[in-house]
């Protein structure tokens, strides 16, 4: 579970527990920028080629507010292209998920959305690239971003489909709008550089949190300079935050961030192939259907034969068989993330003993799952 991504080296990792205590002792927070957020700052240019300024935020819901934002006011433009079954935070006009038809104009997902705050959002299948130019040719000049996780994880983990990224830089680049990637959850995860590491497509935006806060509300989003130049105060884009960049956050995210190594990394990778392995043979000798998919070191399991490639297809699979497979873990002492949409997250502290353990509780769980019934 690893608070959904963020401890990647485990809890109270003493390095990071030591910044923290440190930064603590000498002021919680000054109210200004400090040595820490530029630390941060530099910590993750250095290691995102297309993040050539950075802001420091609380949370990654604020990143991909604040990114949307910008992308409006750097383009004057107002809609938003998102994909069902992508998640980016409890942002309002980012909550809609409903209405996966070509340029259908989304419905608020949730009581407290209004129809205006949603109205500008056009929600498309993932993995769609048709979809997506047909919508730019539906809104001409109207579209200033399209904001995409970077491997969906969000609704299970669906990676992108080859060229589906790069697509996305593309048409948006064609059409004048901006391409916003959401590393929130696969950034300083899955690579060195997060998703970018792996894919290398450059996007204009992008958009983290999680890990580089070491277990803190850290975020940030970053990206082009002339696109940053936009902000207040250099520019007219307003955005500000009492607590952005604190030095207790900051202390925790470039400590776990100088931690993270290639070494970290291979790793956090073994592990992650391991358990997914003892995942798909467990649920095979139950003659369970099943596909573990997998983007980097992020995987999850969906309980049907089909490949899942969009929200349709996840919400298509047999998830009610992951209650039963859940509890059966959690009786036995493993902590998975507690819903079939999810993925999952190893650290460096899982050893060798942790990955037995999980064997130990898969034979089981694997069983529960064969014998779940819908609807009960
Ligand atoms: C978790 C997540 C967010 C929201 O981050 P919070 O810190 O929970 O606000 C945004 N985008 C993605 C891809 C996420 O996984």
């Amino acid at each position: 579970m690893c608070s959904w991504g963020p401890m990647i080296l485990g809890h109270a990792h003493p390095v990071v527990t030591e910044a923290v205590q440190a930064a603590v002792a000498r002021g919680t927070s000054f109210g200004t920028p400090g040595a820490g957020e530029v630390e941060l700052a530099e910590e993750i240019t250095a290691r995102v080629a297309p993040v050539e300024q950075v802001r420091l935020v609380s949370s990654g819901t604020e990143a991909t507010m604040s990114a949307i934002r910008l992308a409006r006011g750097y383009t004057g433009r107002s809609k938003v292209v998102k994909f069902a079954g992508c998640y980016h935070g409890h942002v309002d006009a980012l909550l809609a998920a409903a209405g996966s038809g070509v340029a259908t104009f989304a419905l608020p997902d949730t009581p407290g959305v209004t129809g205006a705050q949603a109205g500008d959002t056009i929600v498309l299948p993932y993995n769609d690239l048709a979809a997506v130019r047909e919508a730019f040719a539906a809104h001409p000049g109207e579209i200033a971003c399209v904001i995409t996780e970077a491997s969906a994880g969000n609704m299970g983990v669906v990676p992108p489909l080859p060229g589906f990224n790069q697509g996305l830089a593309d048409l948006c680049r064609e059409y004048g709008a901006l391409y916003i990637s959401d590393e929130v959850m696969t950034g300083f995860r899955v690579s060195r550089a997060g998703w970018y590491g792996i894919d290398g497509v450059t996007p204009d935006l992008m958009t983290f949190g999680k890990v580089m806060g070491g277990g803190f509300p850290a975020a940030a989003f970053g990206g082009r300079a002339d696109v940053m130049a936009q902000l207040a105060p250099a520019g007219p884009v307003y955005q500000a935050g009492t607590l952005s960049g604190n030095p207790v956050a900051t202390a925790a995210g470039v400590a776990q961030l100088r931690l993270l190594d290639d070494a970290a990394y291979a790793t956090v990778d073994r592990v992650a192939a391991e358990v997914s392995r003892l995942v798909g043979e467990a649920l095979t000798k139950e003659g369970v259907a099943h596909r573990v998919q997998t983007a980097g070191n992020m995987f999850s399991v969906f309980f049907t034969e089909a490949p899942v490639t969009d929200y349709a297809g996840a919400k298509a699979a047999e998830a009610y068989r992951f209650t039963p497979f859940f509890h059966s873990m959690l009786a036995q002492g493993v902590y998975l993330p507690p819903s079939a949409f999810e993925s999952w997250f190893v650290s460096t502290a899982h050893d060798d003993a942790a990955v037995e353990r999980i064997a130990a509780a898969l034979p089981a769980a694997a069983k529960a799952a064969a014998q779940a019934e819908e609807g009960r």
